[in-house]
């Protein structure tokens, strides 16, 4: 059953504000989205639902990357329009209205990803918007829906790749990259208002400002060009964690790593290598060379001690052959990647990489999943063991759930994805606080530590 986000009332609510009910499924960038669209609707004075019932109108934000994910949209369509009857659709999955149509043919309006504007028309028409729009109930930032303590930042919507594999171009079109002093006072606005960890996200964070040639701006009175380092050193300024995803492995990332050194960002980069065997990459049409990666790994690592690489990978692409396999496996045992996802290859509808020849059986993909997965448990769990006796600053998320138990990251977790440090004999520490821990036990992906 799919759930239906909850966001908390600034202000008691009058009974007669028309509610909207919001299911927003699939990435961190779906996300992102669905804050954008809740902030428009609170500030014109729509509230927002926690269920069906009290629904007037039910949004539902879809994911279309994977088959498997397009089938979780369309049932949660399903489910909305059962138990509410008044459903608008949007997000990636809404580039493909006729999809939705034919399976829910009592949908209200569909629109695609990042169509704002559309959304807020669809829901005008079928739910008048109140008298007074509300605008006090609206924080500056806009409504988040991840804790208030960290907070993703969207730089850019779209992808100029073309990814064998991926439909993302197609559902989100081109790379637009925000202005870079927008995303820099955006970033700040959080900050000021408790945001502790900020985390860059796009479809490539590299390619920022390629769209604009990296236009040159002023924020602050000082010169910024609208580019991954520049973006980075803006951020770093800011006196919050900063964590990088999506990034690719092109040259000019060297060039941010000394921030890193000075502690201006975090030593943590999100690079989605997808493979290393060079006959596979060339098949999935990848961006970046990858030559020379290894080096500039291992030359990182001197640079920027400690350094986290997260990856994600897909095993089982259509013409990889055992050998193309082994070539992954001593890429990740020699680069030491630190954390990684783990996909089997899935057919999409309409990507390029259904035409191509060599697709492999299920089996096939199963038992090379299993081997990856195997392979990096281990090198997850030495990289664990090492950290014990170590002092390390973590952020705390929250209580857990055996009594005095806190649940907290290190600067090598992303929040929902990596692992966590669970932090006992912790008192008086809240939300969003830094503090400093030392590392008493370890296992496969998580810490367990006490304050130092
Ligand atoms: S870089 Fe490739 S996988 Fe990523 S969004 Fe662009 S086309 Fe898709």
């Amino acid at each position: 059953m799919s759930t239906l986000i909850q966001t908390p009332p600034k202000t008691r609510e009058p009974k007669t504000q028309p509610k909207v009910g919001i299911v927003s499924l699939g990435c961190p960038k779906a996300l992102v989205d669905s804050e954008r669209i809740i902030t428009r609707l609170r500030a014109e004075g729509y509230a927002i639902a926690p269920d069906y019932e009290g629904a007037d109108l039910v949004l539902v934000n879809t994911c279309g990357f994977l088959d498997s994910a397009r089938d979780e949209s369309l049932e949660a369509i399903g489910e909305a329009i059962e138990a509410n009857g008044k459903v608008i659709v949007t997000g990636c999955l809404g580039a493909e209205p006729e999809v939705i149509q034919k399976a829910h043919p009592k949908v209200l309006a569909v629109t695609g990803p990042h169509q704002y504007e559309q959304v807020m028309d669809a829901v005008h028409t079928h739910l008048t918007p109140p008298a007074n729009a509300y605008t006090d109930l609206v924080p500056e930032t806009g409504l988040k829906l991840t804790p208030r303590h960290y907070s993703y930042l969207k730089i850019s919507e779209g992808c100029n790749n073309r990814c064998s594999f991926c439909i993302i171009p197609k559902l989100r079109g081109d790379l637009v990259s925000r202005p870079i002093h927008h995303v820099l006072t955006e970033a700040e606005q959080l900050v000021k208002a408790g945001v502790n960890e900020l985390l860059v996200i796009s479809q490539d964070t590299s390619a920022y400002g390629l769209d604009v040639k990296y236009a040159p701006q002023t924020w602050k009175g000082e010169a910024y060009e609208t580019r991954f380092l520049d973006l980075a050193r803006g951020l770093g300024s800011l006196g919050a964690w900063v964590r990088m995803h999506y990034v690719y492995p092109y040259p000019h990332v060297d060039k941010v790593i000394p921030l890193m050194a000075e502690g201006a960002i975090l030593p943590y980069l999100d690079i989605p290598f997808q493979h290393a065997s060079a006959n596979v990459l060339k098949a999935m049409k990848r961006p970046a060379k990858q030559d020379r990666v290894l080096e500039r790994i291992q030359q990182w690592r001197r640079d920027v001690p400690g350094m986290t690489i997260r990856s994600t990978f897909i095993v089982g692409f259509p013409g990889e052959t055992e050998e193309d396999f082994e070539i992954l496996l001593d890429f990740i045992r020699e680069a030491k990647i630190d954390r990684a996802g783990c996909f089997k290859y899935e057919n999409v509808e309409h990507a390029e990489s259904r035409l191509l020849e060599g697709h492999l059986p299920e089996e096939v993909k199963e038992e090379r999943w299993h081997r990856f997965m195997a392979l990096q448990a281990e090198i997850s769990a030495e990289r664990a063991a090492a950290q014990i006796g170590t002092v390390q600053d973590v952020i705390i998320d929250g209580p857990g759930e055996e009594p005095g138990e806190i649940l907290a990251r290190s600067k090598a977790d992303a929040p929902e994805i990596d692992g966590v440090v669970y932090l006992s004999g912790a008192t008086d520490v809240s939300a969003g606080d830094i503090v400093s821990v030392r590392v008493t036990d370890a296992d496969e992906y998580d810490l367990y530590a006490e304050p130092a």
